[in-house]
């Protein structure tokens, strides 16, 4: 069998761009053992995530709010997240319908080398090749690791994980452990995060990182340097040992969560045509090409910015760099790509801040509004927080910004666009933000400066 482009794989980091190219007229073969479209992301990612976090998020400001004493199911919470996924795998499955240039297989892809690749045991050959493999949960190494949840455990499409844990312990400090505490704190759940090091969020700001957990439920209990030694089963439950201050402590609790880290998932066979990190993720350029040219890697699987949206736009980047043959088109600036870690509350950034700032000697000025006096932070009485903006000193032209709290992912797309586009403090400032919206505090930042 013969393609124009093979995808492999069906989530961020393929479909997009098989879509793309499928408009432009080339054929494209795309595959995934999934059979559905959406990847990680939607099997057990992103999508379920946020739905238990917006569900959680409404039972604590019910509760805190209007002082709801309800009983919460939370099987009628996953029963939600399934519902959420199916509507997606639907409008998945309508959206390849409609781009009739993309046939899709269910099953995996093992290359041979850089223009032929076995799928269902057929061998294909192709002109080019846009792997989109992703990544897969980390398994930690102690006695009883096994013993652990994963976030697969408690997210993917119809899990048998039902029962709200009345005490829980997520191992990890990088954005799905803390993502995850919150949501099951807010839900009720005691929650203990244990983290290896003396900090979490490790290539984050260091300062947006402390601001942030300085707002977290003091109901979380984050223990910092306390490496995990041991997990064992103890009756219906799981016996925790780990090291703090050097001495042995332990907790039992009812479920126990590795969320520490993921491993990029490369097809058999791809090793020996393109180059490999030593940490196991596809080398490429900023135009998504590998050391092979006819092959690009996208998304996790190049551990460039581990995102669905940046997985979304490499994608885009390496359907148009195929059609354009060997120039490179199209270019993606990951300092452009905006983070959220999803807590509660949350926490944005995009583009270049302070400690980034300060290695790099950049001359900036930071401009910031507290989001105490946001009239939508008040009425829902979460008034921790700040926008701060940074902006290059001689020139007022913006650099970079966090936010931090309540509705920081949806203001964090509006300072993409300023930061990608390189605007001034003064371009900036020419926008009446609508009222009553967070995003008002961009305007009462900026008119700081200008
Ligand atoms: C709990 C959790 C929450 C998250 N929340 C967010 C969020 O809120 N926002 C956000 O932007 N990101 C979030 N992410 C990250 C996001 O899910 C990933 O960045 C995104 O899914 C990456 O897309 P991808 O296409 O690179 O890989 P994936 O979505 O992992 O897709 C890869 C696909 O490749 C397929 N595959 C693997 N091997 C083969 C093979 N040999 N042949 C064919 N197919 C193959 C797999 O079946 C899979 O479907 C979250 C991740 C987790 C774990």
């Amino acid at each position: 069998m013969k393609t124009d482009v093979l995808v492999v794989g069906a989530g961020g980091g393929g479909y997009p761009g098989a879509f793309r190219l499928s408009q432009a007229g080339m054929e494209v073969l795309m595959v995934d053992p999934k059979g559905e479209l959406g990847g990680n992301c939607l099997y057990s990612g992103c999508i379920p995530s946020k739905t238990v976090r917006e569900l959680a998020q409404l039972h604590w400001r019910n509760k805190r709010l209007l002082g709801s004493q309800d009983n919460l199911d939370f099987g009628k919470i996953q029963e939600r997240k399934d519902a959420v996924q199916l509507t997606r795998f639907v409008q998945h499955r309508e959206e390849l319908e409609a781009h009739k240039g993309v046939s899709f297989v269910k099953g995996e892809a093992k290359f041979l080398d850089n223009h032929r690749a076995m799928v269902q045991g057929q061998e294909v050959e192709f002109r080019y090749a846009i792997v989109a493999t992703g990544s897969t949960p980390s398994r930690p190494h102690f006695p009883g690791a096994e013993l652990c949840l994963t976030s697969d455990d408690l997210y993917s499409y119809r899990t048998t994980f039902r029962n709200l844990p009345q005490e829980m312990l997520i191992i990890g400090g990088g954005y799905v452990a803390l993502e995850t505490a919150t949501f099951f704190n807010a839900l009720g759940s005691k929650v203990h995060v244990l983290v290896r090091s003396d900090r979490v969020l490790r290539g984050v700001d260091p300062d947006l990182g402390a601001l942030l957990i300085r707002l977290l439920d003091s109901n979380i209990d984050i223990r910092y340097n306390s490496p995990i030694l041991e997990v064992s089963k103890l009756g219906e439950r799981y016996e925790v040992w780990f090291s703090s201050s050097g001495k042995k402590d332990r907790l039992v609790v009812d479920a126990v969560v590795a969320a520490t880290g993921r491993t990029p998932v490369v097809p058999e066979g791809l090793q020996k045509v393109v180059e490999v990190s030593p940490k196991g993720y596809i080398e490429v350029s900023d135009s998504m090409r590998t050391s092979s040219p006819n092959i690009f890697a996208t998304g996790d699987v190049n551990g460039l910015a581990p995102y669905f949206h940046a997985a979304v736009r490499m994608s885009v980047a390496a359907a148009n760099n195929v059609m354009s043959g060997n120039i490179d088109s199209d270019r993606v600036d990951v300092r452009g790509i905006p983070v959220t870690v999803f807590t509660i509350p949350p926490a944005s950034y995009v583009g270049l801040t302070r400690s980034q700032l300060r290695a790099m000697n950049v001359s900036f000025v930071e401009a910031s509004y507290q989001l105490g006096d946001d009239s939508m932070a008040q009425m829902y009485d979460e008034r921790g927080g700040e926008v701060r903006l940074f902006f290059e000193k001689s020139s007022l032209r913006f650099l970079g910004a966090w936010v931090v709290g309540v509705h920081s992912g949806f203001l964090i797309n509006e300072l993409t666009q300023a930061a990608v586009n390189g605007l001034t403090a003064r371009q900036m400032s020419n926008v009446a933000e609508q009222h009553p919206t967070t995003n008002e505090a961009i305007a009462y930042a900026v008119r700081k400066l200008v």
